[in-house]
């Protein structure tokens, strides 16, 4: 899951997303309005921590552009400790507010509460979301992600995925990837497998750093997070 941290005081900025990523999130951060805004209106993230003082452009305001088209989730942190700045906070749109200081455990805390009111189906013990890394699909949504960007898949590249996915680490050979997403036998199908895995590692792999898809020689096809 992809967060924004939108934080110009550096240390702080780095000490949560350091703490964010040990949580198993995907955090991108900026250092002024300006770049947080761009961020979070060119990219799909879960939620945004942001800043109320910023130089370039403030929270509020931030806030204010991004709501006439996004809905991202915002917690927003402040120095401030008046009751009416709250409430012009929480009326601009702002979903929570955090008083600095503040724990981490309880930013933790609140940003659990808040990804969980936006996205109640991705709740313990629901399997239509599968992932690996910062890679997720929603099998009932039909949507794919990667990086808080939305991939383009045509239907069997996304049945493609989905099977990489429910058997990741798993060396899949070109007969049994034929099978279940084709439901052709071998023979005709090794150059239409090879030519469909290669499309979708284009699209899931293409414009990022980290290799997902990978060729095993002689044997197939396999999804997995390795060391680089
Ligand atoms: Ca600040």
């Amino acid at each position: 899951m992809k967060l924004l941290v939108v934080e110009d005081e550096i240390k702080l900025a780095e000490y949560l997303r350091k703490g964010l990523t040990e949580e198993g999130f995907v955090v991108d951060v900026a250092h002024n309005g300006v770049d947080g805004l761009h961020l979070a209106m060119e990219f799909d993230y879960e939620l945004i921590v942001l800043d109320g003082m910023l130089p370039g452009i403030d929270g509020l305001s931030l806030l204010a552009a991004l709501r006439q088209t996004k809905q991202t989730p915002v917690l927003m942190l402040t120095a401030r400790v008046r009751v009416e700045d709250r409430v012009r906070g929480l009326q601009s749109g702002a979903d929570d507010y955090l008083v600095k200081p503040f724990a981490f455990s309880e930013l933790l805390a609140r940003i659990q509460v808040l990804l969980r009111r936006a996205q109640p189906a991705r709740e313990v013990g629901n399997t239509t979301v599968l992932g690996l890394a910062d890679l997720e699909i929603d099998l009932m949504r039909r949507r794919a992600v990667r990086a808080g960007r939305r991939l383009e898949l045509t239907a069997q590249e996304f049945s493609l995925l989905a099977l990489f996915l429910r058997r990741q680490g798993e060396v899949l050979s070109r007969t049994e990837i034929a099978e279940q997403v084709w439901d052709m036998n071998f023979d005709s199908a090794t150059n239409v497998i090879d030519v469909a895995v290669r499309r979708l590692r284009n699209k899931i792999d293409g414009p990022f750093e980290r290799t997902l898809l990978h060729t095993v020689r002689g044997m197939g096809y396999v999804l997995e997070l390795r060391e680089q």
